[in-house]
């Protein structure tokens, strides 16, 4: 499966490797309809205005039919700092996590509906405002009264490694400074989805909770927490790992970690079957 996974993630690298940002709108755009054109069938793009920038973003949606009604979200945001960070890792890495789950996904029986979803506006100016896609896209469903059972984000995936990182946070989490762990950050209304985490990843991959933890609000979880709805972030924990780079012009694939990426990408895909299996949402 990892190898699988490797494979698909080579494959989609090159749609998140252009600019992402408002302040370079032609290749935002540009972007954002090559990666609506990688998302598997049936999709549709859901667009907003901004009146004040006089432009129009688009959230990519895929949805995945399941034998029930009731569906999980898993997205991510395709947008990056600014013109100046390539945001390769923040969050290139993220959305091409969305886009292979989305691929394993799409010919599987699952009980549950599946949308994958891709977000553009995370970051500032538009970082917890009207104008996040987002807050849009939760908008979106209220509107239609669609509840989510569970919102599953993607930020930051790429950075890993077995060297020494002596940054505080990692030494608050008491994990021998290594980066090499995937942060699970969750809300209390997901303590169902830990307890067969718990079961599921040891073994398999290294993995850190991080029970209703700040950085859920730092991120697209964010808006889905405040409606009362079950979150997880999965993360590298960017900003704490290789220091020098979270939101520069050095977030560059040369700093992706392919493998262990796939790796954690395979394990995030058996981890969200077993849920499905088991019928925990
Ligand atoms: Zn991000």
């Amino acid at each position: 499966m990892a190898k699988i996974v490797e494979k698909l993630v080579e494959r989609y690298f090159p749609l998140v490797l252009m600019p992402r940002n408002y302040r370079e709108m032609k290749s935002f755009e540009q972007a954002a309809s090559n990666l609506f054109a990688s998302l598997p069938l049936p999709r549709r793009s859901i667009d907003y205005r901004d009146e004040n920038l006089n432009r129009t973003f688009s959230i990519l949606e895929h949805t995945k039919k399941g034998n029930l009604k009731k569906f999980i979200i898993i997205g991510a945001h395709y947008d990056t700092y600014s013109e100046n960070c390539p945001g390769v890792n923040d969050n290139g890495s993220g959305v091409v996590a969305v886009l292979v789950l989305a691929k394993l996904f799409r010919r599987l029986h699952t009980h549950y509906s599946y949308k994958f979803v891709l977000f553009p506006n995370e970051e500032p100016p538009f970082f917890r405002t009207k104008k996040m896609g987002s807050v849009q896209y939760a908008d979106h469903l209220r509107d239609k009264e669609l509840d989510p059972a569970c919102f599953f984000d993607i930020d930051c995936i790429g950075w890993w490694g077995e060297e020494i990182q002596n940054t505080a946070y990692q030494k608050k989490l008491n994990k021998d400074t290594k980066s090499n762990f995937l942060a699970f950050l969750y809300n209390n209304k997901a303590g169902h989805v830990v307890d067969h985490a718990l079961d599921y990843f040891p073994g398999k991959l290294e993995v850190a909770y991080f029970p209703e933890c700040d950085f859920l609000d730092m991120t697209d979880t964010f808006i889905f927490r405040e409606r009362g709805f079950p979150v997880v972030n999965f993360s590298d924990s960017a900003f704490f790992r290789k220091d020098g780079l979270y939101h520069t012009k050095h977030d560059t694939l040369e700093h992706i970690n392919i493998s262990a990426m796939s790796k954690a990408i395979s394990h995030i895909a058996g981890f969200l079957v077993h849920l499905d299996h088991e019928e925990v949402l």
